[in-house]
């Protein structure tokens, strides 16, 4: 018997004893033994600690952008033997697609954030402020990486995603992980954590594996460990009052089971597109991954008046999934992941038959194309029908329709008599991570959306403008939060940045102008400018320093000015126009337009006529006028090399992908432009970007 490795402390290690068992869903026969009995739990996380985290800190942010991305690459080229074994997790093609492709993706977009973030090893978090009267005290937040390891305790439904999103994020924050799949299915994990050890993209110490129990793993957390996990709601409060979290405030972010639902408008008819649409929302998220999804639909509202028809259409509708080997192209909906996850739902489904009857499919019996619907752990479709969505079943705060989960293609379709009333079914699941209103009626889809949001994680407003691109309402997505309030966990994952910062420290930091300056290497405001010797135009990238700084020489504007950019812009706002009566408006008389004196900065700060290093200005990222600018004034620009960014060479896979400038290597240049008046007071400011060539091409 295959008996899975642990990767720890930089080996791969196999547990004490026989280990416990791991079937193919399909076909019910062994495929793996997994035991972590044994291991020196307190030296894994240490090994994390001392070895992983120094060597992923030091690196930048775009450093580890670009390993992640070059490690999705990697990944890519051994698809077919992730898939090989993912059929036997009882997935169909398209459920491993999530899983596999899905999860690499994940990686990509990870590696995508980088460029949201500064070439260095920590970074300034929002706004900076200035404290006092003179300039010389202000302000900012930092995030540096959190000292720790993230500890990530996975569901066994998405055995490849699962690990995936979230080492994406932790290890982009420059935190190296302990991953702890859900055992059933570690055989996976397992093979795609031997090709990134293999692929040595990873710093050593940035990734161990453990395939089986955590032993007293969890005892020996400290602050500066972060923990997610995913899994049921019950397993996850266990975890969470573990001792050691408790008493170092250990962040522990909880994705639980949520009872998610969807909701037809009251607008919608048979004849409308809607229709399928919500139809074919449900089939889709009941069968796929045969429903074992967080996100999975378990409750579906529908207008009291059309519960007949929808629950029809429904059962027509799941009676064209085809169910077996997932082997078989022919097959829709695969197994569910083993015997033990099979015996569950069923003992849900029992619970949930106390509120309601089954209107579609079978606990007993299941027709399956090639293959043993014994052995393997299959299930049919299961809608089951509530009529009385209010009503009180002992033992439940209302009734098992939305407290109980079953994990898998189970859902309850329930009435409901207006939107108020949808919204407040809606909650009786205590907080969920999703859930989808179909209507094509905006006002509807405003009222759903402002009154339940504060109990959902994610809501996906679906109509015939979107169907067809959706992503659906089961997808979580990297650059958008996933997670949900009260029973569906409390935590948050993912959402782009959002993500990243779980895994940093923000520190609020205080001093002078040029004391953050140096330390961020970001200019701040009323910082000492630095003499660049030469006009920063004319420095390539590499050469140029934070706190460049030239103040220009003076331009005076006339009336005529204004009056000529009004005609060459054609815009005549009547503030511009010498003759308008100023009485009852914001200005005194005839002011400048904010975008011609942005024009005359450039006239003055850019230095022209030879070619430089500077390729092209690339856009302005505020832009804000605070004071007017009147005919007579006379204004000059304090310019200064605000921030450099890298820009990664784009990799042309075709040659007709190929852009001018491609080849060039660069970077890009934030300047800060300071517009002042003759009275030395900024008139405006305005970050503008500037695409440099770097000199070592
Ligand atoms: P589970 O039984 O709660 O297990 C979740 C994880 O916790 C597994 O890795 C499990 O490991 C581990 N675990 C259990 N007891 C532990 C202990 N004493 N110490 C340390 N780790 C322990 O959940 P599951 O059956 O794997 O997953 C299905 C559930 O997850 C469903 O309810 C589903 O809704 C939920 N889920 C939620 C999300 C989300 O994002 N919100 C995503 C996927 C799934 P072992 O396998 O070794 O027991």
């Amino acid at each position: 018997m295959l008996k899975l490795e642990n990767y720890i402390t930089g080996k791969w290690i196999t547990g004490d004893g026989d280990g416990q068992l791991l079937y193919n869903a399909v076909t019910g026969e062994a495929v793996a033994a997994a035991s972590t009995k044994g291991l020196d739990f307190k030296s894994i996380i240490e090994y994390g600690r001392t070895v992983g985290n120094p060597a992923l800190r030091k690196m930048t942010f775009h450093q580890r952008g670009n390993m992640l991305k070059a490690l999705a690459l990697h990944l890519r080229n051994h698809l077919e033997k992730f898939y090989t074994i993912s059929y036997q997790t009882g997935a169909t093609k398209a459920d491993s697609w999530v899983d596999i492709e899905g999860g690499i993706g994940n990686l990509f977009a990870n590696a995508s954030l980088r460029r949201k973030f500064p070439d260095e090893t920590f970074c300034i978090d929002g706004e900076s402020h200035n404290l006092s009267k003179n300039n010389t005290f202000m302000g900012t937040h930092i995030l540096v990486p959190k000292e720790g390891v993230a500890l990530h305790i996975n569901a066994f439904n998405f055995p490849v995603w699962g690990m995936l999103e979230k080492i994406a994020v932790n290890l982009l924050a420059g935190v190296p992980a302990i991953v702890k799949p859900a055992t059933v299915t570690s055989y996976l994990t397992e093979a795609v954590v031997k090709e990134i050890i293999a692929s040595g993209i990873l710093p050593v110490g940035s990734l161990q594996l453990i395939c089986g129990s955590t032993g007293d793993l969890l005892d020996h957390v400290t602050s500066q460990d972060v923990i997610t996990f995913t899994g049921s709601a019950s397993t996850g409060l266990m975890l969470k009052k573990t001792p050691a979290i408790l008493d170092n405030n250990v962040p522990f972010n909880m994705e639980a089971d949520s009872l998610n639902c969807i909701v037809l408008g009251e607008d919608v008819t048979p004849d409308k597109p809607e229709w399928d649409i919500f139809i074919k929302e449900i089939r889709k998220e009941m069968t796929l991954k045969a429903g074992q999804r967080c996100t999975g639909i378990r409750r579906i509202f529908v207008p009291e008046n059309k519960m007949e028809d929808i629950w029809k259409a429904i059962s027509t509708s799941l009676s064209q999934t085809t169910i077996g080997n997932p082997l078989n192209s022919a097959v829709r909906m695969g197994s569910l992941a083993g015997q033990k996850q099979r015996t569950e739902v069923k003992e849900q489904v029992q619970k949930l038959l106390a509120a309601s009857q089954i209107v579609y499919g079978s606990l007993d019996s299941v027709e399956v194309i090639d293959a043993d619907p014994k052995k393997g752990a299959f299930i049919s479709p299961v809608l089951l029908m509530n009529a009385l969505p209010w009503a009180s079943v002992t033992g439940y705060t209302t009734n098992p329709s939305h407290e109980v989960e079953a994990f898998g293609p189970v859902s309850t379709i329930m009435p409901y008599k207006n939107m108020d009333d949808a919204i407040a079914l809606s909650k009786l699941g205590k907080g969920s991570l999703v859930s989808t209103i179909v209507t094509a009626d905006y006002k509807e889809a405003r009222q759903y959306v402002v009154g339940a949001a504060t109990h959902h994680g994610r809501i996906l407003v679906l109509n015939d403008e979107c169907a067809r691109e959706s992503t659906g309402h089961g997808s979580p997505l990297p650059l958008l939060v996933h997670g949900g309030p009260g029973r569906a966990g409390g935590g948050e994952e993912m959402g782009g940045l959002r993500g990243v910062k779980h895994y940093l420290q923000r520190t609020a930091l205080q001093g002078s102008p040029t004391t953050i300056t140096a330390i961020t290497n970001v200019y701040q405001p009323n910082a000492k400018g630095k003499e660049p010797g030469k006009h920063p135009f004319k420095k390539y990238f590499e050469e140029l320093q934070i706190g460049d700084q030239i103040i220009t020489d003076k331009r005076v504007i006339t009336s005529e000015d204004i009056d000529r950019f009004a005609d060459l812009s054609g815009d005549h706002f009547y503030a511009h126009i010498k003759t308008t009566d100023f009485t009852g408006t914001m200005f005194e008389q005839q002011v400048a337009h904010g975008y011609f004196i942005m024009s005359v900065a450039a006239g003055l700060f850019v230095d022209s006529y030879e070619k430089n290093p500077v390729l092209l200005n690339y856009g302005i990222d505020e832009l804000r006028f605070t004071k007017p600018v009147y005919p007579g004034a006379e204004v000059y620009i304090r310019f200064t090399c605000k921030e450099k960014l890298p820009n990664d060479k784009r990799v042309i896979e075709k040659p007709e992908d190929f852009k001018r400038g491609d080849d060039i290597d660069k970077g890009i240049v934030k300047w800060l432009v300071e517009f002042l008046d003759e009275t030395n007071e900024i008139t405006g400011v305005a970050t503008i970007l500037t695409m440099v060539a770097k000199k070592l091409q």
